[in-house]
């Protein structure tokens, strides 16, 4: 597993690229749970998002003449691969499907990355990627479920209890785990008694189900406003599920409504566009689903988001997420 030594040292490994991140109050927050409440904002990071952290220690750890990574995301881990091996001159893949919208593939291009269109499906882009880790040597590059990937979100549990050693509670977004697992670890390594809650959207919440059933279960993946969240843990899953289970204090699921609420107040209130995944902590305080005591923070996980999506959000206008509407609701009114 991931211990507190794994994490300082993947500190020194980012330093320079993914910078230390500022963990600022939110007023109204505050004033909702009667205590600090304040928000780690990686989405300052350079890519938009906190996945930069954990590519970039895990670019830093591939052996030594190895030809390059490859990954096969669209989404902010394709993005941090991107950006962590042009940093540090070394070759990236990114495997995707003929499906991806062209912004996307641009998006990964434009960050040095080669990218490589294989089949019609995201199972098509694995296999892609997987052929070249076979037939070329390139190291793959898991989004979650690496030693050096949680490793490097760790600095995350690190910097906001460098910042505030009195936080007595941090609430984490959480899909894959890796995330959860870096930060609950970091963090009651430095204050064993801290409690770290891992948050979830409750359609497809992968990690959650997989706690409950005491094993990995696939989860059918469907469209959510926090899309970054969405997808599978991995049948065969090595750490990040071990960790979780282990270091949360619990886990709990917040819905489409909750969330969509929950951008609006941080965008209102603190001024902050952020994807759907960064707001399932404040959605779970707002809702009355989680009680908190004292000084909490939660992480702003990233701001690649839609941008068609989150104008429908903020001006409570309706949103369509496959068969599902989540029904318009004006801020405040
Ligand atoms: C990946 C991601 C998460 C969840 O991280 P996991 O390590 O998969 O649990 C949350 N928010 C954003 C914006 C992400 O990109």
């Amino acid at each position: 597993m991931v211990d507190l030594a794994d994490i300082l040292a993947a500190a020194r490994a980012i330093r320079g690229v993914a910078d230390a991140t500022p963990l600022v109050p939110s007023p109204y927050m505050s004033e909702r749970i009667g205590a600090d409440f304040l928000l780690k904002l990686e989405n300052m990071q350079p890519i938009g998002a906190f996945k930069l952290r954990g590519a970039l220690n895990a670019v830093a750890s591939v052996a030594e003449g190895t030809p390059g990574v490859t990954c096969c995301s669209t989404g902010n881990h394709g993005r941090g691969v991107a950006y962590a091996a042009r940093e540090r001159g070394m070759r990236a893949v990114v495997c995707m499907s003929e499906l991806v919208p062209q912004a996307k593939v641009d998006g990964i291009r434009a960050l040095g990355a080669e990218v490589r269109i294989a089949g019609r499906s995201q199972d098509d882009a694995q296999r892609e990627c997987l052929r070249l880790v076979d037939e070329e040597g390139l190291e793959e590059i898991s989004p979650f479920d690496a030693h050096a990937v949680i490793a490097g979100q760790g600095t995350i549990g690190l910097e906001m209890l460098a910042a505030r050693p009195d936080l007595e509670t941090i609430l984490v977004p959480l899909s894959g785990g890796g995330l959860a697992a870096g930060v609950a670890r970091a963090a009651k390594a430095i204050k064993p008694d801290i409690r770290v809650v891992g948050i979830s959207m409750d359609r497809g919440a992968a990690m959650h189900l997989s706690i409950e059933a005491g094993r990995p279960v696939e989860v059918e993946e469907v469209a959510s406003l926090a899309d970054s969240l969405g997808g599978g843990i991995g049948e065969d899953n090595k750490l990040s599920f071990a960790m979780c289970r282990e270091l949360l204090d619990e886990t709990l699921l917040v819905t489409e409504e909750e969330i969509y609420h929950a951008m609006q107040v941080l965008y209102y209130e603190d001024r902050i566009v952020a994807e759907g995944a960064c707001v399932v902590g404040l959605a779970a305080v707002l809702s009355g689903k989680l009680a908190v005591e004292g000084p909490t923070a939660t992480i702003v996980t990233g701001r690649n988001l839609d941008m068609d999506m989150f104008t429908r959000v903020v001006t409570g206008q309706d949103v369509t997420l496959g068969d599902y509407v989540v029904k318009g609701q004006i801020y405040g009114a």
